[in-house]
């Protein structure tokens, strides 16, 4: 190839460049100018929602292709007229509802606010959707045309049953940092702006409901728990429980910091993770709160609630990472459902001698790694011989991680029910053990799973993991032993 040749396509990157950054430049400022200084975009009177992203500027200079005219609009005016892809700090008509994490006055700490509709989008004070994961279904149900984007939930009778204290806690923007303390009570907290039009919403649900679990429906009926009429309500089995739903909503400075990284770092992990789907983490690091597209918590008590936060109080608690394989559907492979419902009974038993039973399920599928992951490395692990000894390291060739369920975050809860001691905890894991006890909060007494109740099949994870660190009161497994704790292998299986 002649030098000219090579030269002049070296000239014509450089001019695709220039122009490229010319597009992006201008699509920026459309985005900061044509949207937000508006006030009737603002008052919600935009006249029309298009779908493609940018027509022209001001100049008519066309920005971007095609300049069709989109579907009807849906909502016509409950959107801002051009898409916003991203808003900035400081930018003319961004005024943030005051937030300020860690008030202990609802009022004084101020509502969450992220809706994206044209007539809030400036006053939003966080990034993210309500609703966590579901948000994506919400945007489905909108896009169909079955709800009304603008729909306002009617909250009437929706407050919770009871009535959960006020703890010092709440006003610790260091103790509590994934999830919003007043997010039981927003639509009372904060009815004066919900009327005024602004979409705020609960992020914790409380209610109260009975529960029937056949291993324990088996143990009434053989003796081994007692009816009660209050816990175990009668000879069937039904349990009294109160249940409370948390979404996460997340304090990033907090969250970064019980990480120990930088908040800045974490909004650029965040964004780059997530395929972008969250620009303004990283153009307005003005806004501190995010609520992430990811699973929450659900808090199951038995007894009185109002003596949790009572140090004179026994407590027995379980923390739970979801595994809908082994919780719902019985698989063998682990411990999860035998030693949840191990949990309840102990929490129940305690419930019924005067304490108080605690059950803290959290979203966190596969050690948060996910089923198709776990899915994954169960048949690496099958496939190629089922030891104990190579346990971890199979989760660690396909996933990188052993493990992402990140446990720092996971005393907040307590914290939010002002839970200083536990006396029993129905748990063998080290890092939730560490997690609590970095928190403030005591652990008397840690109880494994009875042998009894471990299937045969999940012993390589129980060893492997007593080997990695868990707590036991029995013997430590040494190298060679987990060598010779196996797993089945898939021969019975005939089709
Ligand atoms: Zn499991």
């Amino acid at each position: 190839m002649s030098e000219s040749v090579l030269s002049q396509i070296l000239v014509t990157l450089a001019d695709l460049k220039a122009s490229q950054q010319l597009l992006s430049d201008k699509v920026d400022k459309m985005q900061v100018d044509a949207v937000l200084s508006k006030d009737d975009h603002l008052l919600g009177k935009a006249s029309h929602y298009h779908n493609c992203a940018v027509h022209s500027d001001s100049d008519g200079d066309t920005v971007v292709s095609p300049p069709y005219e989109a579907e009807p609009a849906l909502h016509p005016g409950i959107y801002t007229d051009k898409p916003v892809l991203t808003t900035y700090a400081g930018q003319k008509g961004v005024k943030p509802t005051k937030l300020n994490w860690g008030e202990a006055d609802p009022k004084a700490r101020g509502p969450i606010v992220v809706s994206h509709l044209a007539n809030q989008i400036n006053v939003r004070n966080a990034v993210g959707a309500y609703g966590g994961p579901y948000s994506i279904y919400r945007s489905l149900a909108v896009a169909m045309g079955d709800l009304p984007a603008d729909h306002k939930p009617n909250f009437e009778s929706t407050q919770p049953p009871i009535k959960i204290q006020q703890q010092p806690q709440w006003a610790d923007a260091s103790k509590i940092v994934s999830l919003d303390p007043f997010g039981h009570l927003t639509s009372e907290y904060y009815k004066d702006e919900i009327k005024k039009g602004l979409d705020i919403r609960p992020t914790i649900a409380i209610t109260r409901a009975h529960m029937i679990v056949p291993e324990l429906q088996a143990e009434i009926k053989s003796g081994g728990m007692r009816v009660d009429g209050k816990v175990i309500v009668n000879e069937t089995g039904e349990l009294n429980v109160h249940k409370a739903a948390v979404d996460p909503v997340w304090f990033l400075p907090g969250v970064a910091s019980r990480l120990n990284v930088e908040e800045d770092h974490l909004r650029r992990s965040l964004f780059e993770n997530t395929g972008g789907m969250y620009p303004e983490l990283i153009t307005r690091p003005d806004l501190k709160v995010f609520l992430p597209p990811i699973g929450g918590l659900t808090v199951y008590i038995f007894g009185n609630h109002e003596l949790l936060s009572d140090p004179n109080t026994r407590l027995t608690v379980r923390v739970h990472d979801e595994c809908n394989g082994s919780d719902v559907f019985g698989s063998d492979i682990c411990t999860c459902r035998p030693y949840l419902v191990y949990g309840m009974k102990e929490s129940i038993k305690e419930a019924q001698n005067g304490g108080v039973g605690l059950i803290v399920y959290f979203r966190k599928e596969g050690r948060a790694l996910g089923e198709v992951t776990k899915y994954l490395v169960y048949n690496a692990r099958k496939r190629e011989g089922d030891s104990a000894s190579k346990y971890f390291q199979r989760t660690q060739d396909v996933a990188g991680v052993k493990d992402m369920r990140f446990q720092a975050l996971m005393p907040d809860v307590f914290h939010w029910l002002g839970v200083t001691k536990i006396d029993r905890f129905m748990s063998m894991s080290n890092m939730k053990h560490d997690a609590l006890i970095d928190a403030g909060i005591k652990i008397l007494e840690r109880v494994p799973i009875p042998d009894e109740l471990i299937p045969p099949d999940s012993k390589v994870e129980m060893d492997a993991k007593i080997a990695a660190g868990y707590f036991t009161t029995g013997a430590i497994p040494r190298e060679e032993d987990l060598c010779r704790t196996l797993g089945r292998g898939w021969d019975d299986f005939r089709m």
